[in-house]
């Protein structure tokens, strides 16, 4: 654990979130700044800056991550969804623990990719 790190806080129960999913090595909360309808964070209990970090460091755990993001959503109703990565601060990344954005409910990728 990283002891200046949010995220960090929020897996180990020291600030709290409304969590909505846990497994051995992720937890899943919802964003305090909601963007979609359906806007959860997958983070791994593992510290790593950014999600290229941790598939290098732990690629079982990214996974697990990339897993995590279908079961919130289909919890949340929804089958179809967007993840997000913002890695780097000229990314927008601006909490360096790696999280998978879910967003649901709207379709993201109509904002920039299409
Ligand atoms: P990023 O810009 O990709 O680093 O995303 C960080 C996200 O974390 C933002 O969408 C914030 O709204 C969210 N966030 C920051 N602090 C908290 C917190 N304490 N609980 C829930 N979400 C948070
Ligand atoms: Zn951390």
């Amino acid at each position: 654990m990283a002891s200046d790190c949010v995220f960090c806080k929020i897996a180990a129960g020291e600030i709290p979130a409304e969590i909505v999913a846990e497994s051995d090595q992720t937890v899943a909360f919802r964003d305090i700044n909601p963007k979609a309808p359906v806007h959860v964070l997958v983070i791994p209990r593992e510290h790593q800056p950014d999600i290229a970090s941790l598939a290098a460091a732990s690629p079982a755990v990214a996974a697990e991550v990339l897993e995590q993001t279908r079961v919130v959503a289909r919890q949340e109703s929804y089958e179809d969804y967007n993840i997000v990565f913002n890695t780097g601060a000229e990314a927008g990344q601006t909490v360096f623990h790696a999280h998978a954005h879910v967003l649901a409910g709207v379709d993201v990728s109509k904002l920039f990719l299409a």
